[in-house]
């Protein structure tokens, strides 16, 4: 294995060339690369075009043909985002775009064979591409086209877009399949093109809760920007279970970039890449290829974002200081494209940011917009694991004495499953559970958190056969950021049952336990029903899955109500379920009824 990720690069990328006053110009490779060598990596993999029977994968046979007709003839009257803009026609457009295609393609390939765990491709990252339009400097999707060559072999791909403009293109080519969960930081459309990439583009159908979506207002600097990055990614991909990772690392977000506002500095875009390739290793096995994106500061930003993202990969420090060789090659060249002075180290000093940079109010509404997309997004059971101190998504392997069934095992199907109505800790050490019942992919990490639940006072049923556990309800207490209102109020955080035993009345057993338990305890149960709860591996169609979640509350004694408009707003199929028992005090039904509002 080389020493850190496969660089791909090669001549081809080169020509990829809109023209000399274009905002993507090749000019960035220079410096681009001498740093990148500077650091260690060398190109291992070159470039070739993707054949088109490829790209055919995702793009419209009929718009191929236009690009090769713009790419003999560049003079053509403007069709398909092709022309006079951001995609202006030019000779041989069709063989450099094909090229960057064909360099994501082939170090996915790598990736699959096993010959290197991550691959990088700065020239890669073109997400905006459509299936039969070019748009915002993309031809063909190189990265949409990486992520379907792994679905071709059948793998679960998390794809991680860190581009200051939303990777609209990459999520509408996977919008309906639910084997592909898209994840996009960017501006906010109502400020910055492509004007998409709101909290309601949540994906299609039984893809529904697989697209994610996280606007942030200009100016909201480094902090918010990566804590966003930090209370997503891991918790996501923990209850998505991917395969490989896929991530855009545009370095336009950067302070110092001229197209866009997001005040971002190289030391955020240097630790979110590590936050990915640590995601890459705890949830996809390694597997992870990265590619480039955006970025029109050219000597003084996309160099060191190349640099610290490859670094990244290369479970590597960047040095202290930029190489003095590589400033003095390139000083001349930055002050003629009005780039002066050069910075001096990889990351930024915390000064960068300036009050003319940063917004408190586009910080506050971030962290709005973070908590919106964790209600709606993250299964309720991995975000109050968390809130709780249960699990840790971002830190060390999961234990691996946890009793659990590989995701291909199961118990033996055919006997009917006890519902036990309270769980205890020691009843859960001796069982193993079954694959597929709760919120985390890997039921190792399912199992230890539902360990941790019961210590801290949770309440669960379950449905037991022989050994295993097939199926959870599982209650909450509490609200730890507001105990005072939530004071003798439960949330149902989890309710699953294992595929082989679906359908048969068990979860409305379950949840009826549970509804009892509530009752000899006088404790109120609330639950939020959002796109989030789902069984990754195989989901329902997202109207399928609200209508058997109604169900299941109803014919388990429970109210079911529409979701505060905060959240209504985002996922229109949200519901909210509450039951209150018998000769609860006023105080408790307000507080019960209140709660919603503070999710
Ligand atoms: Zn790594």
């Amino acid at each position: 294995m080389p020493d850190g990720p496969l660089l791909v690069y090669g001549p081809r990328s080169l020509a990829y060339d809109f023209g000399p006053n274009h905002p993507l110009s090749p000019r960035r490779f220079g410096p681009g690369i001498e740093l990148l060598r500077a650091v260690g990596a060398e190109p291992g993999l070159a470039p070739e075009p993707a054949a088109d029977a490829e790209l055919e994968w995702l793009h419209a046979a009929d718009y191929i043909a236009t690009v090769r007709r713009f790419s003999r003839d560049p003079g053509g009257k403007p069709v398909a985002g092709i022309g006079p803009g951001d995609d202006p026609a030019f000779p041989g457009m069709h063989d450099a775009a094909a090229s960057v295609a064909g360099g994501s393609i082939r170090a996915m390939e790598a990736i699959l064979r096993g010959d290197v765990e991550h691959a990088y491709h700065p020239g890669g990252g073109l997400h905006h591409a459509m299936r039969a339009r070019a748009s915002g400097f993309c031809i063909y999707n190189d990265v949409a086209l990486a992520i379907a060559r792994a679905r071709r072999d059948g793998l679960r791909v998390l794809y991680v877009d860190l581009d200051v403009h939303h990777g609209d293109g990459v999520q509408a080519l996977h919008y309906d399949d639910p084997g592909v969960l898209t994840i996009s930081f960017h501006e906010s459309g109502r400020s910055l093109f492509p004007g998409s990439g709101f909290v309601d583009e949540l994906g299609e159908g039984s893809a529904a809760g697989t697209s994610i979506n996280v606007p942030l207002e200009p100016l909201c600097g480094p902090e918010p920007w990566l804590a966003a990055v930090r209370t997503i990614v891991p918790q996501l991909a923990a209850a998505f279970g991917p395969d490989i990772v896929v991530s855009q690392h545009g370095a336009d977000g950067h302070v110092w970039d001229p197209l866009a506002h997001l005040s971002l500095t190289t030391t955020a875009i240097g630790e979110a890449a590590r936050l990915v390739d640590r995601v890459a290793h705890r949830y996809a096995g390694g597997r992870w290829l990265a590619t480039g994106g955006g970025g029109y500061a050219v000597y003084r930003v996309v160099p060191r974002a190349w640099a610290l993202t490859w670094l990244a990969g290369a479970h590597r420090e960047a040095p202290a200081r930029l190489p003095s060789e590589w400033r003095a090659r390139w000083a001349g060249d930055a002050a003629r494209w009005d780039e002066t002075p050069l910075p001096a180290g990889f990351d930024d000093l915390p000064s960068l940011a300036s009050e003319r940079s940063l917004s408190p109010a586009a910080a506050v509404r971030a962290k709005e917009t973070v908590s919106l997309v964790r209600t709606v997004l993250v299964p309720a059971l991995l975000g109050v694991a968390e809130e709780r101190g249960w699990w840790r998504p971002d830190e060390g392997e999961p234990e691996t004495a946890a009793r659990a069934a590989p995701a291909a095992e199961a118990p033996p199907a055919g006997s009917d499953p006890t519902v036990v109505a309270d769980l205890t800790t020691e009843m859960v050490e001796r069982l193993a559970l079954s694959a597929r019942v709760v919120a985390p992919a890997d039921p190792r990490v399912a199992w230890e958190l539902l360990r941790a639940a019961l210590r801290d006072g949770a309440v669960a049923a379950g449905a037991v056969i022989g050994e295993w556990l097939v199926g959870i309800a599982l209650a909450a207490p509490g609200a730890p950021a507001a105990p005072a209102q939530t004071d003798g109020v439960d949330r149902l955080v989890a309710l699953g049952v294992a595929p082989a035993w679906r359908r048969s009345g068990l979860a409305t057993a379950m949840l009826r336990a549970l509804v009892d338990e509530q009752d000899r305890r006088g404790r109120a149960l609330v639950a939020l029903h959002t796109v989030a709860e789902r069984d990754v591996f195989d989901p329902l169609p997202r109207a399928v899955r609200r209508g058997v979640a109604e169900s299941l509350a109803r014919a388990s004694g429970m109210i079911v109500t529409a979701a505060p408009p905060r959240i209504a707003a985002a996922d229109t199929d949200a519901r909210i379920a509450i039951h209150i028992p018998p000769g609860a005090s006023p105080d408790l039904r307000a507080r019960a009824g209140e709660w919603p509002n503070s999710l």
